[in-house]
């Protein structure tokens, strides 16, 4: 049976090196989360991120604001949040309202305030080698094959999912790591064949059960990001990853749905948010 890459254990391990890197800064790092509306799927991941960042020491404040808030005054929010010090992540949790205009808002962030890493001085960045505050679900996957001494070296990776908030920078981010690079997608024909290949499957698409054992190389190391959530008979809803749980009996190790990618998301995003106070130190005194 394949070994199980855990998210609470890796996530902890993220946290730990976060608390020890705000210790050296000598100041408490500020995320700001921004939400539009009561939307409740936005409203309890934003809550979760408040939360956390609380128990993680950092200050952390939430401007929940109405549905209707024009573009124009969130705009002027992150401005004003842009030029405070005290500010050192800016984060709009998405979806927004139709009436907004998302890139527009995502490129009024400061890149170095920037903690979901979605702004283009970003992306850029995390393709041609600067330093830049990566997407966190994607470095999130990233410390948990570290966290788990999975070195993706010269090893054919396969990512299937071209997202821009998953798969396109995670396979930057891979092929930062040396690893030799793969996306699939829906066009891609014989997934399978393309997915027997990999050393390293990382699957990051949104349906259930996608990846079947037979699509897997016995010993490969298989990351399942996918979320798919179901209502099931009882009335309780259930999440189910796009990885079939029998992938277990072929793999050598896989991250269980729940429990194995959702952790490490928040947890970086926290990162980040230590991440961005020490760049923002970093330009003070680099002129
Ligand atoms: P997305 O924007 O919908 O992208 C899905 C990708 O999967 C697309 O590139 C799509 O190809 C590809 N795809 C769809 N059907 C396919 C098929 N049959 N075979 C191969 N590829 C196929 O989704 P996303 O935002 O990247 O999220 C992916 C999953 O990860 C979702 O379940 C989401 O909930 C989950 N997620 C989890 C976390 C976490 O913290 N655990 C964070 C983010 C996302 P095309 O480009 O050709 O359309």
């Amino acid at each position: 049976m394949a070994r199980a890459l855990r998210g609470d254990e890796a996530s902890a391990a993220l946290l730990s090196d976060a608390r020890a890197r705000i210790a050296a800064l000598g100041f408490v790092p500020h995320l700001h989360v921004i939400r539009l509306g009561e939307d409740p799927a936005s409203v309890s991941y934003v809550r979760l991120k408040d939360k956390r960042a609380k128990e993680l020491g950092l200050k952390s404040t939430v401007h929940a604001l109405a549905e209707e808030t024009t573009q124009a005054d969130l705009l002027s929010l992150i401005e004003a949040l842009n030029s405070d010090s005290d500010a050192s992540g800016i984060l709009v949790q998405l979806p927004l309202p139709r009436h907004v205009d998302e890139t527009r808002v995502l490129e009024a962030i400061d890149p170095l305030k920037d903690v979901d890493g979605f702004h283009p001085v970003n992306v850029g960045r995390l393709w041609s080698g600067g330093d830049a505050l990566p997407p966190c679900t994607p470095q999130g996957v990233i410390a948990m094959l570290r966290h788990y001494d999975v070195d993706v070296a010269g090893k054919s990776v396969v990512i299937v999912g071209r997202s821009n908030i998953v798969g396109k920078p995670l396979a930057a981010l891979l092929l930062r790591a040396n690893a030799t690079v793969t996306v699939a997608h829906s066009r891609t024909p014989n997934l399978a064949d393309v997915t027997r290949g990999a050393d390293v499957l990382l699957v990051a698409v949104g349906r259930k059960h996608l990846v079947t054992p037979d699509m897997v190389k016995p010993g490969a190391v298989v990351v399942d990001v996918g979320n798919t959530w179901e209502r099931l008979p009882d009335g309780k809803s259930r999440v189910f990853g796009d990885v079939r749980p029998d992938v277990g009996e072929v793999a050598a190790a896989l991250t269980p749905v729940p429990g194995g990618v959702g952790p490490m998301t928040v947890a970086q995003l926290l990162a980040n948010t230590v991440s961005a106070a020490e760049l923002q130190r970093k330009a003070e005194v680099t002129p």
